[in-house]
């Protein structure tokens, strides 16, 4: 069986350096923020391009705080995609404020920018656009949206640690940037964590107070706060993980380049990487209109696949809303019946591919309707 992800090939390639950082940990009894986690507050900010980073219990957390340090609340709303993980939605939920939808380009499975203007309502104060699947939101025209109307932009980074748009590092395109540290994230802690960046040091002060019940010193509570802080031992496994993303993301890349070449004049649509792009492949998604069949057949074949996401946000039982209905966002809803997760982390190797590729061109013949 070829595994979908594989934590425990990267673990064994870095149990000794895991296992130093969890000890210092333990001898320091550092076990929530402390040193570990400042050390890599500054590390991931000047990973990012940003001048500060915020540690935080989870990429929800990220996104709750973020809002929330832009003052976002009941009454306002937050324009983002419905193709995304639940987690985007829910925490513009969670502050009061409504999500507003735009759909995606269905080329690059993000924001289209084209499309926002017509969503903004004199109640809209924030726009999220997602790097889905490690693929940057094409953020020169949304940021240029976003100034003339006087909004704030949020990135869900979520999915795309060290991804780059014209040059740039994602983490410092918006005014926040919200990155998840997700075990099968990748970049992923030992348990759950989180981090915000931004370059103004307002909402950097912000989230630091919202994440530690609102003090700005102990037992003195100015701002109505949260449990939000990460763990000692989260920053310390993710400092060793630092040491290491490049070298993982340059492994993804190269796999994603494999798979292209492999499937390249078969007739089955594989992922582009936009112009000035670096996509990082959290996720490498083909396409197909009868991807049941095909999930299934290549589960029989041996190859474990995922599906990011069935059912677009809109469409949710629990976000639904007698605004939205089928129909509405299109790009997204078709998305989101023919995504199919090819197997894809650093340590997935050409013989494991070989296999994946086989098993993907022996079913597509027999499903696929060749262009
Ligand atoms: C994973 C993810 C989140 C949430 O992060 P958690 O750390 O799981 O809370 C938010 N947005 C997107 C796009 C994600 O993929």
């Amino acid at each position: 069986m070829i595994p979908f992800v594989d934590l425990k090939a990267q673990y064994a390639s870095i149990k000794d350096e895991i296992a130093v950082a969890i000890q210092g940990v333990l001898d320091s009894c550092q076990f929530t923020l402390g040193s570990e986690v400042a050390a890599l507050e500054k590390e991931f900010a000047a990973y990012g391009g940003a001048r500060e980073a915020m540690g935080v219990n989870s990429g929800t957390s990220a996104l709750h705080l973020a809002l929330l340090a832009a003052g976002i609340g009941p009454g306002d709303e937050v324009i983002t995609v419905p193709f995304t993980f639940v987690a985007t939605a829910a925490a513009i939920h969670y502050t009061g404020a409504t999500p507003v939808y735009v759909d995606i380009d269905p080329q690059t499975f993000n924001m289209d920018p084209a499309k926002i203007e017509a969503a903004i309502t004199s109640k809209t104060r924030a726009i999220i656009p997602v790097h889905l699947y490690g693929q940057p939101a094409d953020m020169d025209p949304i940021v240029e949206i976003a100034r003339r109307r006087g909004l704030i932009v949020i990135e869900d980074a979520a999915q795309a640690h060290g991804a780059e748009y014209k040059g740039r590092r994602v983490g410092s395109l918006g005014d926040m940037a919200c990155f998840s540290f997700y075990p099968g994230k990748n970049l992923g802690a030992y348990g759950e964590a989180g981090m915000v960046t931004t370059d103004n040091p307002d909402y950097a002060k912000r989230i630091r107070m919202l994440r530690d019940w609102g003090a700005e010193q102990k037992y003195h509570h100015v701002m109505k706060g949260y449990n939000f802080r990460m763990e000692g031992i989260q920053g310390a496994v993710l400092r060793v993980k630092m040491r290491h993303i490049e070298a993982w993301t340059e492994a993804r890349r190269a796999a994603a380049r494999y798979y292209d070449k492999a499937f390249a004049g078969s007739g089955i649509q594989t992922p582009r990487q936009s112009e000035g792009c670096r996509h990082v492949y959290h996720v490498y998604a083909v396409r197909s209109p009868e991807r049941a069949r095909w999930q299934q057949e290549l589960t029989a074949k041996g190859v474990q696949t995922g599906i990011h996401y069935p059912i677009p946000v809109h469409l949710q039982q629990a976000y639904s809303d007698a605004r939205w209905k089928r129909g509405d966002f299109p790009h997204s809803e078709k998305a989101s019946d023919e995504v199919l997760s090819l197997p894809m982390y650093p340590e997935l190797n050409t013989v494991q591919q070989d296999e994946v590729v086989a098993a993907v061109l022996e079913t597509a013949k027999q499903l696929v309707p060749t262009r």
